[in-house]
């Protein structure tokens, strides 16, 4: 190894190597005979945090529909999105409108929004909803966590947010969504505060889900009376993923189970990328078809056995 050097003097000689003294080590034997010495590894206890992946057999309709989208998308990130709102029950038609006027009447050249021109491209979306499997799965997961009475469910669109709402609404639950939107709640509360208090204290003596954006995740909730977190489906976002897994994740709870829910490929392609922590903004079309057709061919032996049969 090159020595380095600063103004030609090696840094040996600048400042020499010393043995060091392990303080804590050293700290925790002298005060070993008075108090009880713990590391803060020792301390940190965190209970266990469970994968559980839960397949879903797709429809013929549903693989071929998604085949179609990866081999005529332009990128990856399309692909990518396009897929996943299928998998999620839903389609966006995307129209542009050219006529909008921009608020700022096309006189602040810097305007963000329409740089100058005073026009707007407003883009519309139309919602194309159609039944998917994830539905009868959520239901499902609704019942086996009856009796825990407290569920946290993420799903990666606004469309399927809501979707998940409607899906819990009609098992009778309670629920509380939180989004891009903001809150709402089928309980009698104000705040975000108030939500967190009645899911952690049970004070409404009935079953909830927490339904968000996984982007909702970020926003520092303790939700460590639920066990259980549901993925219908992830956002693009790393963060997102690694803020909202960790909500009910707490020394001295129960330990978590987090439940990612997989259609298509697509699913398990961003989740495991997200887990991985690698950036899906990066993915190029050939990664995609390459993690794509592996997923697809390492489906679970007994979902496959049962397409077979279908
Ligand atoms: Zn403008």
């Amino acid at each position: 190894m090159a020595t380095m050097l600063i103004n030609n003097v090696p840094l040996d000689e600048i400042h020499p190597f010393t043995p060091g003294v392990n303080e804590v080590a050293r700290l925790a034997e002298r005060l070993a005979p008075i108090m009880l010495v713990r590391t803060k590894a020792e301390c940190l206890d965190l209970p266990e945090q469970i994968f559980r992946p839960y397949w879903i057999i797709p429809s013929e309709e549903l693989k071929s529909g998604a085949r179609l989208l990866l081999d005529t998308a332009q990128n990856a990130i399309t692909a990518l999105t396009l897929s996943r709102e299928l998998s999620d029950g839903f389609q966006y038609e995307r129209t542009i409108e050219q006529t909008a006027y921009c608020v700022c009447g096309g006189k602040v050249s810097t305007c963000p929004h329409c740089h100058g021109s005073g026009v707007i491209q407003r883009e519309e979306r139309i919602l194309h909803e159609f039944p998917t499997g994830k539905d009868e799965a959520l239901c499902d997961l609704l019942d086996e966590f009856d009796d825990d009475g407290r569920i946290i469910v993420y799903a990666g669109f606004q469309a399927s947010v809501d979707r998940c709402v409607r899906l819990c609404a009609g098992k009778g639950w309670d629920w509380v969504r939180l989004d891009g939107r903001g809150f709402s709640s089928s309980l009698n509360l104000k705040s975000v505060d108030e939500a967190m208090e009645c899911f952690q204290n049970r004070t409404n003596g009935k079953q909830i889900a927490w339904i968000g954006h996984p982007k909702s995740g970020g926003m520092g909730l303790t939700l460590t009376a639920s066990q259980v977190t549901v993925y219908f489906s992830n956002s693009f976002d790393l963060e997102d993923r690694l803020q909202s897994k960790d909500r009910n994740y707490r020394i001295g709870t129960r330990g978590s189970l987090i439940i990612d829910l997989f259609q298509l490929p697509s699913d398990k392609v961003v989740t495991d990328r997200l887990d991985a922590k690698q950036r899906l903004q990066s993915m190029t079309m050939g990664q995609l078809k390459e993690a794509w057709n592996e997923v697809d061919s390492t489906i679970p032996s007994d979902i496959r056995t049962r397409l077979a049969v279908v």
